[in-house]
């Protein structure tokens, strides 16, 4: 079960200092990660879809989301972080194997304190929709 930390909350823990979103694509790794989430693809299973390819916009949406954003802690202990810039704006689109399954309005920021590892998808907010901090008890969103 994942658990919620609120981008407020986040803040007074420090808990995003340690990002490094000066440059998300200086590393081959990044590149690619980045590749992945601008150029469709039909031999990838599931793959979220940027609309814009602009790599400044990609550098910063994820500037943003370190901002702004809620964190996420996965089920292995992974910190996410999640930005929604306006709820239902889409920013990008969700494929299986080139099959549209709809519009996204999220940003997710994984590896965030990798400095050759920092990379950006895109999520849908209504997965999020209930989800509550689990400090303060607020929506994330
Ligand atoms: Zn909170």
């Amino acid at each position: 079960m994942n658990k919620y930390i609120c981008s407020r909350c986040a803040d007074k823990l420090g808990l995003k200092t340690s990002a490094r979103t000066s440059d998300p694509l200086q590393s081959q790794y990044q590149v690619d990660k980045w590749y992945k989430h601008t150029i469709p693809s039909t031999s990838i299973g599931y793959q979220t879809l940027f609309d814009s390819r602009s790599g400044d916009y990609y550098a910063g949406v994820i500037y943003d989301a370190v901002d702004l954003g809620f964190v996420e802690e996965d089920d292995q202990s992974r910190l996410n972080i999640l930005y929604c810039p306006s709820t239902g704006s889409r920013i990008g689109r969700a494929f299986a194997r080139g099959q549209d399954l709809g519009p996204q309005d999220m940003v997710r920021v994984v590896k965030w304190s990798e400095e050759a590892g920092i990379h950006a998808m895109l999520d849908g907010s209504s997965d999020f929709s209930a989800a509550r901090c689990s400090r303060c008890g607020g929506p994330v969103l």
